[in-house]
């Protein structure tokens, strides 16, 4: 199943074509994606009906837009963690983005006058299936509904204070997009090994696969639901491959009028416009 937010709708995407769930459902679904997360056993075969529009024609928000957390790790790819010049962590650094920080796949990045170490992180994002709490690895995926785009827009300048605040450097309006759709592990063409890529104007800026994660998903899973109980909805970055603006001689940084493309293997892309208000 591939889910969608349409105008604030659950929608699922069906051969390019979006289906409202609640109407095509006979309001036996919600209306609201962020519910129907919690609820994809009990989707079943909905009719596409004759007027459904196509997927290109439909303004997308994030397709989970209220999760009760964002989790966000840290330094999880080794070639990030090699072109940062930083050892390899020996358990997950965890870090939280904030709620109000979620936009949708086209909507428009928000970097103020003055901020001008604004960089990007192109990243997987696991969205929680169902309540979560000390969940083993072996049995994580089950706890997942699915995975979409994300990019951890991050400020660097305040992420890295003498006193790091990757909270704040990373919770923004705006900071960060998420999307076009949440797609279902079964429907992916190999959960554990997607090819994730980042392009600044048409340049690909990173090129990484999630195989390369040093704390796959269901690694990542079961350290958070250590600490803390995961609801349905909830979303978790799992990290950024090589290729990030900071890291590269001279770094280069997000700047009004750029395109930022995010994409995905099996997911799709997302693109969001840099904008300065
Ligand atoms: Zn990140």
């Amino acid at each position: 199943m591939r889910i969608a937010n349409v105008g604030g709708r659950a929608a699922l995407v069906v051969d390019g074509r979006v289906v409202d769930v609640e109407r095509a459902s006979g309001g036996r679904l919600p209306s609201d994606s962020n519910a129907l997360v919690a609820r994809l056993g009990e989707v079943g075969d909905l009719e596409v009906p004759d007027d459904a529009p196509a997927l290109e024609d439909v303004e997308l928000g994030p397709p989970v837009p209220r999760p009760s957390k964002i989790l966000a790790a840290a330094l999880n790819y080794r070639s990030h963690a090699e072109e940062s010049g930083l050892p390899l962590p020996d358990a997950p650094v965890l870090f939280a983005k904030l709620p109000s920080a979620l936009a949708g796949p086209t909507d428009d990045v928000v970097v103020p006058e003055g901020r001008a170490r604004v960089d990007w992180e192109a990243e997987l994002v696991v969205v929680v299936g169902r309540r979560a709490r000390d969940v083993s690895a072996g049995d994580a995926w089950s706890y997942v509904a699915g995975v979409t785009c994300g990019q951890d827009v991050s400020d660097r300048e305040e992420q890295f204070r003498s006193v790091r605040q990757f909270t704040v450097a990373k919770s923004r309006d705006t900071y960060a997009p998420t999307g076009p759709v949440v797609v279902t592990p079964d429907e992916l063409p190999n959960r554990d090994d997607l090819a994730v890529r980042c392009l600044l104007d048409g340049e690909e800026v990173q090129s990484g696969r999630t195989n390369d994660l040093i704390f796959s998903v269901p690694e990542l899973i079961e350290f958070a639901s250590g600490w803390c109980t995961l609801e349905p909805g909830d979303l978790i970055f799992t990290g950024t491959p090589a290729g990030v603006g900071d890291g590269r001689d001279p770094p280069r940084y997000l700047a009004p009028g750029q395109l930022l493309e995010t994409e995905i293997e099996g997911i799709g892309a997302m693109r969001n416009a840099i904008t300065a208000a």
